[in-house]
């Protein structure tokens, strides 16, 4: 992959007025504090700057990665060489209009569900306690309490590879269980009309508390994690249990490789306990996967994806077969 020119960074300083970071620390920013140097990060402000970038990138055929926080991503130990388009605070902007919101892509989640509950409206406390941005929870149809956003969803507003503007009603976004059209389809979500119903306020505010003490309690907290690694089945739900207690009646808790560790808080979280590399945590996700393969027979699926040097966006499962070596390596050098 070729660097960007001078040329180049000019131009993009120029799509992008005082949204273009150059030489960024991955394992600063992201949030399992893993990854290489990415070449260039572009933080848009507008739909319109994420279209005329699109729109750049399209004309020179050059691939780039979109991201929101990150809560969901590993990124490789190598860094990245292709442009990074983050939506974050500078398209955070919330509008509530009685039951109704519009909400572009970079509001952080909590915030989100914090703002509902001020205003009275119910639907959206399963999502406090989850740190990204709308883009994001959207995109993997994210959730708790066995809720996804997407039942909230009205529109979704996307900006598609060519630089076109897009919006889908809910039913051509193809929500599933983690699952949306956009994790397949290239388009970057700019912003998304989402309805609540209306409720008590005091009532609301007492079961955020409730979940976010329970996810306290349930969760690991001190160290940098990405969430739950793998997602819970339904079939293997009910024969079995769900993904954490099998991998922990698998003895997998406490399992180090490098600085990478199956949190012994809650054996679906791998935690940095402190200079953790990508493949030390894709040598645990395979260990686990296996393991869990031989004992049980299920093939457990990551939630969250890998994201190569060269800027290909993968389940972490299927990251942990492909690098499979080095994986191996890994747990031979622990
Ligand atoms: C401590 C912790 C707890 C968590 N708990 C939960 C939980 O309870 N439930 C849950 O569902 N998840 C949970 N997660 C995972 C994660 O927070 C969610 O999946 C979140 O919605 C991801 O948002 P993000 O902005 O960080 O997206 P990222 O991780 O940056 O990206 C995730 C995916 O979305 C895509 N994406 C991001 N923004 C856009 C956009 N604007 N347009 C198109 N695609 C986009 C990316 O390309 C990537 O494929 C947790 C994570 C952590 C660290």
């Amino acid at each position: 992959m070729e660097s960007l020119t001078k040329q180049d960074l000019a131009e993009l300083r120029e799509l992008c007025p005082g949204g273009v970071v150059t030489e960024v620390n991955l394992a600063s920013i992201s949030q399992w504090k893993i990854g290489g140097k990415a070449d260039v990060f572009l933080r848009p402000s507008s739909t319109e700057e994420v279209i005329n970038l699109r729109r750049w990138f399209h004309e020179r055929e050059m691939p780039h990665v979109v991201v929101g926080l990150t809560s969901n991503l590993l990124f490789a130990d190598e860094g990245l060489r292709v442009p990074c388009l983050q939506l974050g605070p500078r398209m955070g902007d919330v509008a509530i209009k009685h039951t109704n919101v519009y909400a572009q892509a970079g509001a952080w989640v909590p915030g989100l569900a914090c703002k509902l509950m001020q205003a009275g409206l119910t639907g959206g406390e399963h999502t406090c306690g989850i740190p990204g941005t709308l883009g994001g929870l959207i995109c993997m149809n994210g959730g708790s309490q066995r809720k996804g956003i997407g039942s909230s969803v009205v529109a979704v507003e996307s900006v598609d590879q060519v630089g076109t503007h897009r919006v889908r009603s809910a039913k051509n976004c193809d929500f599933a269980y983690r699952q949306s059209v956009f994790q397949n389809n290239n388009e970057v979500i700019t912003s998304a009309h989402l309805r609540f119903a209306l409720g008590e306020r005091a009532a609301i505010r007492s079961d955020m508390r409730a979940i976010l003490a329970e996810r306290r309690k349930k969760f690991p907290r001190k160290e940098p994690n990405c969430g739950s690694v793998f997602k819970s089945d339904p079939a293997m739900y009910a024969e079995i249990g769900p993904p954490g207690n099998v991998i922990e009646r698998l003895g997998f808790k406490g399992m180090r490789v490098g600085g990478a560790e199956i949190s012994p808080e809650h054996a679906n979280f791998i935690v940095n306990k402190g200079g953790a590399r990508a493949q030390d945590v894709l040598a645990l996700i395979a260990a686990i996967h296996n393991g869990v393969r031989s004992a049980t027979g299920y093939l457990m699926q990551a939630e969250g994806y890998y994201v190569s040097v060269s800027g290909t966006v993968i389940p972490l499962d299927r990251a942990a077969r492909e690098y499979g070596d080095a994986a191996r390596a890994a747990i031979q050098r622990a």
